[in-house]
């Protein structure tokens, strides 16, 4: 293939920007930030989880706890409908006064042990829902990191995105410079290697870094300006300039 020398520099000018947009890729690719809201995520799900198990115990808790008291209810209201008729001096055989009285100590000592298991209760409750406004201020804490990152994430998108808008555009331009084959060629060995030119510096392909052979330069040095050459190593479309060391 051949092209003029100024259309094969400019192929360093595209490579240039080619690998500028690569970096961006990489950058948008790797950002922190996506790391830290997946992380965030995670977390997020987890604590959810958590919320909702110690919402169930709290609610499990205060269902107990109203049942327990109905039960307290129940017996007092016995105890005090004893007590009632105990005082009426309807019941006068000291038989049944005593039975009467027997019963009232006992609802007594009944109400009291039930009044112990709401007490009981209570605490096992109270721990519950502190539990709960605990989980809940994590995955608050949580949601607004999470908030945070994604905001940063955004904004770094928004600034690789300029980036990337300006690097397309220079490139459109200095592919404009390049003749359909070359560029072609290019393209096609970019696919390959991730970078299609690249310059002989001081007799070493820039792209592999290896140094040509005095044959191989003395090959360089005898092919006529405008043949396209290619790299022995990397196959890369290889660029002559004043620093080629020919
Ligand atoms: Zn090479």
């Amino acid at each position: 293939m051949k092209a003029a020398p100024d259309a094969q520099k400019r192929l360093l000018d595209l490579a240039e920007l080619d690998s500028v947009a690569d970096r961006l890729a990489h950058r948008r690719r790797t950002l922190p930030e996506l790391a830290e809201i997946d992380e965030q995520s995670k977390r997020y799900a987890k604590l959810a989880t958590e919320v909702i198990e110690a919402e169930t115990e709290a609610g499990d808790l205060a269902r107990e706890q109203a049942k327990a008291e109905g039960d307290v209810d129940t017996v007092r209201a016995r105890a005090e409908r004893d007590q009632k008729r105990l005082d009426s001096g309807a019941v006068t055989s000291p038989k049944d006064l005593a039975s009467l009285q027997s019963e009232i100590a006992s609802l007594h000592r009944r109400q009291g042990d039930l009044e112990e298991v709401v007490l009981e209760i209570m605490e096992r409750r109270e721990a519950a829902d502190s539990k709960v406004a605990d989980l809940r201020g994590k995955l608050d804490e949580v949601a607004a990191a999470r908030g945070a990152a994604e905001d940063r994430r955004d904004a770094a998108l928004v600034e690789i995105d300029k980036e990337a808008g300006e690097t397309a555009g220079r490139r459109s331009a200095v592919a404009g410079d390049i003749p359909a084959d070359l560029l072609g060629l290019y393209e096609k060995l970019r696919e390959q290697y991730g970078v299609g030119a690249a310059m002989l510096r001081g007799g070493r392909c820039q792209g592999c870094k290896v140094a040509l052979s005095i044959a191989e330069m003395n090959r360089i040095k005898a092919a006529p300006h405008d043949d396209v050459l290619r790299c022995d190593e990397c196959r890369r479309i290889l660029v002559r300039t004043a620093e080629s060391g020919l």
